[in-house]
């Protein structure tokens, strides 16, 4: 069985202060679904014992003159159990590709950080027909050979999705996910992301091949992030 996740992506948002939110999310009682938080890396040292916690990046090298970047294993020596890779805003900001959403999962790995490897389709290819094809490309590009469920996540989130309120419908999501449980076997959990808040996770989570949910804007705060970690426990 696929383990169920909760993560929590926290972006650039939080200075010591949301520590307070990290607290009362390390508090609730998740049954036998992971919670996780990936905050700034700044606030990493100081999350709470117990809450694990992941970067939202990592730089493909081991340490090097890499101005402003982090590496996998200074994630790892900060407390971090898992690093996002793939995220749409760095592949868009950053204009990451898919060798490099690769070469940082390979290093995410490196570092024994579990990977949570983001794909997704923008509005024009969905409307184009081209979902189920832009997806299978992304993970042929960005997933390097050797993954299992103990070293990766998958997490499909719709560019469209993210950040807008706009929530892939369950028919939308159960085809995705159906087709990533073909490609990647049994045991991937697979993760939705987009605007997913407490009003929508239960009905998301019913979904057969729908192991939880990357949640950006709604993990901000305890009392939103919560109710959406009990309605999958
Ligand atoms: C995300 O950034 O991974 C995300 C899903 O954001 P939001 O929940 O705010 O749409």
């Amino acid at each position: 069985m696929p383990t169920k996740i909760a993560a929590g992506n926290w972006k650039m948002n939080g200075t010591r202060a949301a520590l307070e939110e990290a607290h009362a999310i390390a508090q609730v009682q998740s049954g036998d679904a992971q919670v996780v938080i990936c905050p700034p890396a700044t606030l990493l040292t100081s999350m709470p014992e117990g809450l694990a916690t992941g970067g939202q990046y990592c730089h493909p090298a081991t340490s090097g003159a890499h101005t402003g970047d982090l590496s996998a294993e200074m994630l790892a020596d900060a407390g971090a159990s898992y690093c996002i890779t793939g995220h749409s805003e760095r592949r868009t900001d950053h204009k990451e590709t898919d060798a490099d959403v690769r070469a940082q999962t390979e290093a995410a790995w490196r570092a024994g950080l579990i990977a949570i490897l983001c794909i997704g389709e923008t509005l024009d290819q969905r409307e184009a027909g081209e979902t189920l094809a832009v997806l299978s490309e992304q993970l042929r590009g960005s997933l390097p050979d050797g993954a299992t469920a103990e070293t990766l996540i998958v997490a499909y989130e719709p560019v469209w999705a993210i950040g807008t309120g706009k929530v892939a419908t369950p028919d939308q999501v159960a085809e995705v996910h159906d087709a990533l449980r073909d490609q990647l076997g049994a045991e991937i959990s697979l993760l939705y992301g987009g605007s997913v808040k407490a009003g929508n996770a239960a009905e998301l989570f019913a979904l057969d091949n729908v192991d939880g949910a990357l949640v950006g804007g709604a993990s901000l705060k305890a009392k939103d992030f919560i109710p959406i970690v009990e309605a999958l426990a």
